[in-house]
């Protein structure tokens, strides 16, 4: 769903991506780590079309969505007003009142955001782009500011939520119990460049027999 072959990035004098070769399939889960300043971020900005700055062969497919770290929300709209900002299609409200129900957040859909609490408000965020139908789910570090609790219901419901809709996703983290954990790919950055590629021996996704996080967790 997407290709970066010799993408290059600096800002200034500084040359934060060096080269950087990425091929992500249709379905795949793959986490990016590296150090803070490594050039997590800029990739996945690239990956989501929103750096012109970028030289390189750049390829992706349909529109990617984005979760950040803070979820992003307008204030002054409600959280289904946000779920469904820009679409334009007939029962989208419809598709937007379905997929906060999938998060958790059915009976919230008329609640300021304000109304929620920081898990409940990045789940409205995971709402907002999953409705969108993405082929490329791009995760900026979307749980880090969670509570370890909170982190762990978010984790799984995203679990779930790759397994019944199968997008690629490319999810940035520091915590690396978290890649091994979701991820059935595991990227590094350093330098400038993907130092590390590895796919990890887990079975393809398969809503019924992909092994949960729970069984992960126990695993690792
Ligand atoms: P973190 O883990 O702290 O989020 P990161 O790996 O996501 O870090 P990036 O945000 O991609 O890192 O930044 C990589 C480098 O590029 C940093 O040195 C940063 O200062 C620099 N950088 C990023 N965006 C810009 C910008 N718009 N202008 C100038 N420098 C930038
Ligand atoms: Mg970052």
């Amino acid at each position: 769903v997407v290709s970066l072959q010799g993408v290059r990035r600096a800002f200034g004098d500084t040359e934060v991506l060096r080269g950087v070769d990425l091929d992500i399939r249709a379905g795949e889960f793959v986490a990016l780590l590296g150090h803070s300043g490594s050039g997590k971020s800029t990739m996945l900005r690239i990956l989501a079309g929103l750096d012109a700055g970028a030289t390189g062969g750049i390829r992706t497919g349909s529109e990617p969505a984005v979760v950040f770290q803070d979820p992003r929300l307008l204030p002054w709209r409600s959280v289904l007003d946000n779920v469904v900002l820009g679409l334009r299609t007939k029962d989208a409200r419809e598709q937007g009142r379905a997929m906060l129900a999938e998060v958790g957040l059915a009976g919230r859909e008329d609640a300021w955001p304000r109304e929620l609490s920081g898990g409940q408000r990045q789940r409205v965020a995971l709402a907002r782009a999953l409705v969108r139908e993405p082929d490329l789910l791009l995760l900026d570090e979307p749980f880090s500011a969670l509570d370890a609790l909170t982190r762990i219901s978010a984790q799984t419901l995203v679990q779930d939520l790759w397994q019944r809709h199968l997008p690629a996703v490319l999810m940035v983290t520091h915590d690396v119990e978290e890649a091994l954990l979701l991820a059935d790919r595991v990227l590094v950055v350093a330098d400038g460049k993907l130092v590390h590629d590895e796919r990890l021996d887990i079975e393809r996704p398969r809503a019924r027999n992909h092994p949960g996080i729970v069984e992960r967790r126990v695993a690792l």
